[in-house]
């Protein structure tokens, strides 16, 4: 079997590999009364609802309005029409421009196509850009510069997973994912070469299952030593999302945290979640030695993660303790836990493992393949 899966994968790749473009609403709920659009970089062609209306060479402008019956273009100061879509089309070898909203909002470049559509009360702006393009900016926004390049090949191939598995989320407002955390988050181009090498040095590159479907790829900032099954925080149980033990991630950033909170409230919210049969078995301290699903075990039906959502903690792993009029939390970890831990992956590739490497400790029992052989097995 698996001597016939490499066979498929040769063929596939021998057929070469083809751009995949994704459609991302970008300044998604900002309601863009106007904005200059502006190339950077390359030429591009306009096309509107009516057909081809103007070919736009390197540093050309035109201003983009909202209007009562649609969408007004203008051009050096000169009205060229009222349209209901615009499409800016790179014909260059390389396109990037620049979008310039009024209103104060921050400019963005962006690379690839532009699609504009007019809307009842704005303007929707939509980025065609070319996957992995998208996949580079999304790692800037998502972690920044700072962490080593190994660490920004294994966020680009979640990235880029999770983009994937993800395309039908705004399908009825006319694009794929929007640009705001709700998916990715995306603020356009990025400028920051070790991050665009990262992209293209995993082109293609997706992360699936054993039946060859895209993961959950789900990450966090940090587990505090041990990640959550999957179950424990959704109620859906994926294999390949198990508890791990990290000890990559112990006194880094994000490792530790306390919180105090008046005792009344504390115990307030217990005693409305917890039959009362059950109260006798509440009996602080609280110290769990690893991670639990639940406040005193499964019989008290208070799950951590109901805890951390009320007390809005930084994560599921921590103890209690009196403390005069207090109770007192000491915790572990930042986030939900399940899945990759940053801080720990982060420190893996300082430490020289290899995104494949820190990849299949996080996701256990997972594949990375190329996007192509994805192709291939859903039309089999
Ligand atoms: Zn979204
Ligand atoms: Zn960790």
């Amino acid at each position: 079997m698996k001597q016939r899966f490499f066979f498929f994968l040769f063929i596939i790749f021998s057929l070469g590999l083809k751009a995949e473009f994704i459609n991302i609403g970008v300044y998604h709920g900002k309601n863009i009364k106007s904005f200059e659009f502006s190339i950077r970089a390359g030429q591009y062609s306009l096309f509107s609802e009516k057909g081809k209306l103007l070919e736009l060479a390197g540093g050309t402008k035109v201003t983009v309005t909202h209007a009562s019956n649609g969408i007004k273009l203008q051009k050096d100061g000169q009205n060229i029409g009222s349209f209901q879509r615009l499409n800016f089309v790179g014909t260059g070898w390389y396109n990037h421009f620049l979008v310039k909203p009024s209103g104060g909002l921050t400019a963005h470049r962006y690379d690839d196509n532009l699609k504009v559509m007019a809307q009842h009360s704005g303007l929707q702006l939509i980025n065609n850009i070319d996957l992995d393009n998208y996949v580079a900016g999304v790692v800037e926004a998502e972690v920044g510069r700072k962490p080593p390049v190994e660490y920004f090949k294994l966020q680009a191939i979640i990235c880029r997973t999770y983009a994937l598995s993800n395309t039908h989320k705004h399908l009825l407002e006319g694009f794929n994912l929007c640009d705001q955390v709700h998916c990715q988050a995306y603020h356009g181009k990025t400028f920051h070469t070790p991050i665009v090498e990262a992209a293209l040095q995993t082109r293609g590159a997706v992360i699936v299952d054993s039946e060859i479907g895209l993961i959950t790829a789900a990450f966090h900032s940090s587990c505090g030593g041990q990640t959550v099954n999957s179950e424990d925080v959704w109620s859906k149980s994926l294999y390949y999302l198990r508890s791990v033990e990290d000890t990559f991630c112990i006194n880094r950033k994000n490792a530790y945290w306390e919180k105090t909170i008046p005792k009344q409230q504390w115990h307030g919210f217990i005693a409305k979640k917890v039959k009362r049969e059950h109260l006798d078995s509440i009996s602080l301290p609280f110290s769990p030695l690893i991670r639990e699903k639940d406040y005193f075990g499964s019989k008290t039906g208070l799950s951590l993660e109901d805890l951390r959502n009320h007390f809005k903690l930084r994560s599921t792993f921590f103890e209690v303790r009196e403390h005069g009029d207090s109770v007192l939390l000491c915790g572990r970890g930042y986030g939900h836990g399940v899945g990759l831990c940053q801080i720990g992956a982060m420190e893996m590739a300082k430490r020289g493992y290899t995104y494949a490497q820190i990849l299949h400790y996080y996701y256990q029992g997972v594949h990375i393949i190329d996007l192509s052989a994805l192709d291939f097995f859903k039309s089999d």
